[in-house]
């Protein structure tokens, strides 16, 4: 790749970018199970919305499930990072699975506060993209009625809830900061009294990824997102980027980067969705290499440190979980 000028082009890879302490948890919890328990063991939706991940530990013998109907009697059943609402939770209980919770706790932390404060009479405004699982399994903490999804501004202003009295906004984890920012002030200009969270829900590794994508966008001609499809957080970053008004586009693998949109361009901008794994990255570097980049250079952003604890259970060579 060169630029009109015939200079050679540089990748910018923006910091920080990929895993999260989450995701890192929840594939571990999955490859401990499989070390422990030994194949199969059975996943509840993808354990993390990544194509490479998921391939991954299905050829070290897990199995991905929606229903709960197609795990066998006795399986070893593993919820995913996403969340499940509280009837899947009872419903795996009650059929005796051996059962370990992926849940990301930073999502859990919002389940904890929405039925803390549901127990003190509270209504919910729930920010989120609808069927999303994160969505579902929040909305299935409370019984029906008592969480209003709302997706846009235009939702607030149809959102009916029985009082407003007691009402409380919660968001998913993995939304867009600045929509979440808007849809909020929509939400507290038609409900004045609601009550917010203490900290925002939208977690640390969604709001840094994206500070990273604010960051780099302006230096760069291109900003490409190495993440699947399905995941939230790599989604957000593509429209970061767009919005700033820098072309972007997302690959789910190195095979779906294609030349025209780096071609001519003489600075290169690289991230990925906090599901991301770090190989794919290092693919789309070595492609970029072949098509004709000379440098790669990273930019300056925090430093993350998160690490969450795995759940008691999974030790192994007597160990214990750390
Ligand atoms: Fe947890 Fe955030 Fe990672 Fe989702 S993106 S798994 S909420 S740390």
């Amino acid at each position: 790749i060169e630029n009109a000028q015939g200079q050679d082009a540089e990748v910018l890879l923006a910091a920080p970018r990929g895993f999260c302490a989450g995701v890192d948890r929840a594939i571990e919890i999955v490859e401990r199970a499989l070390a422990k328990f030994g194949a199969p063991i059975y996943v509840r939706h993808e354990i993390v919305h990544n194509t490479y991940v998921v391939n991954d530990l299905k050829a070290k013998g897990a199995i991905f499930i929606e229903e709960l109907d197609d795990v066998p009697p006795g399986a070893t059943l593993i919820f995913s990072a996403h969340g499940v609402p509280k009837a899947v939770q009872r419903e795996a209980q009650q059929r005796g699975f051996r059962i370990f919770d992926a849940t990301c706790p930073l999502v859990s932390k919002v389940h904890v506060e929405v039925a803390k404060l549901h127990r003190q009479g509270y209504e919910f405004i729930m920010i989120g993209h609808k069927r999303h699982p994160e969505v579902e399994g929040t909305l299935g903490q409370l019984p029906p009625g008592t969480i209003h999804l709302v997706e846009t501004e235009e939702d607030v202003q149809r959102v009916q809830p029985s009082q407003t009295e007691k009402l409380a906004v919660v968001t998913q984890t993995t939304l867009s900061v600045d929509d979440a920012a808007s849809i909020t002030a929509a939400v507290k200009a038609r409900f004045p009294q609601v009550r917010q969270p203490k900290q925002q829900d939208i977690c640390y590794a969604t709001q840094n990824r994206q500070d990273a994508v604010k960051v780099m966008s302006p230096k760069v001609d291109v900003v490409i997102v190495v993440g699947s499809p399905t995941s939230s957080n790599s989604n957000r970053l593509r429209e970061v980027a767009r919005r700033l008004g820098t072309e972007s586009y997302m690959v789910d693998s190195a095979e779906d980067l294609r030349p025209e949109w780096v071609q001519g361009k003489s600075r290169i901008g690289l991230t990925a969705g906090a599901s991301a794994p770090d190989i794919l990255v290092r693919q789309v570097i070595e492609r970029l290499r072949a098509l004709g980049a000379v440098s790669v250079r990273t930019l300056e952003g925090v430093q993350e440190s998160m690490k969450f604890p795995l759940p008691k259970g999974l030790k192994l060579d007597g160990q214990e979980a750390s």
